[in-house]
């Protein structure tokens, strides 16, 4: 029952791609929402945590792994947390190019018909298309990385490593 492209935990977003990343239902069943870590047996692991207990949590890998400084990190992990279903209620889409989440209408790209694409934002497509339709996956990284360097107070090259890891979890580029 392994889902085709790689989910997002809904809890903790974590990438899960294998199977041993996915929690488990009370039946034994694999999760399509929540990790291991967070979920088995059909139960939260930690069924009390908050968004900001896990935001500390979250906040404090990413910190040390990319080296931001630990209070943007935990700003940015709860702003990530902010998506997912266990703290919005439910899962809010991502735009399948860049990430961004599509929390409402405007955020939306549009199809040619003029209805509103549920899969990617109003930056990335427009009227049925990508707005960048050559851009590769190396482009994107060299085009996304300097932002989120600057936004997060990292290294370039931290940067492109993390965005290197996030695109690889979005449909657009999918190997
Ligand atoms: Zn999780
Ligand atoms: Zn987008």
């Amino acid at each position: 029952m392994r889902p085709e492209v790689t989910r997002t935990c809904q809890s903790c977003g974590m990438p899960m791609n294998l199977e041993g990343d996915f929690g488990t239902e009370a039946d034994g069943a694999l999760s399509n929402d929540y990790c291991t870590h967070c979920y088995q047996n059909g139960a939260f692991t930690a069924p009390e945590i908050t968004i900001e207990e896990m935001a500390k949590i979250c906040g404090a890998i990413i910190s040390q792994i990319y080296t931001i400084p630990p209070e943007v990190a935990e700003e940015f992990s709860k702003e990530q947390l902010s998506c997912l279903r266990r703290w919005a209620g439910e899962e809010i889409a991502i735009c399948g190019s860049c990430g961004m989440p599509l929390r409402r209408d405007e955020d939306a790209g549009t199809e040619a018909d003029g209805s509103l694409s549920a899969e990617y934002c109003t930056y990335c497509y427009r009227d049925g298309q990508f707005t960048e339709p050559d851009l590769t996956r190396e482009q994107a990284i060299a085009k996304y990385a300097p932002m989120m360097a600057s936004s997060l107070g990292m290294p370039n090259e931290k940067a492109e490593e993390m965005v290197r890891q996030y695109l690889g979890t979005l449909p657009r580029w999918q190997e």
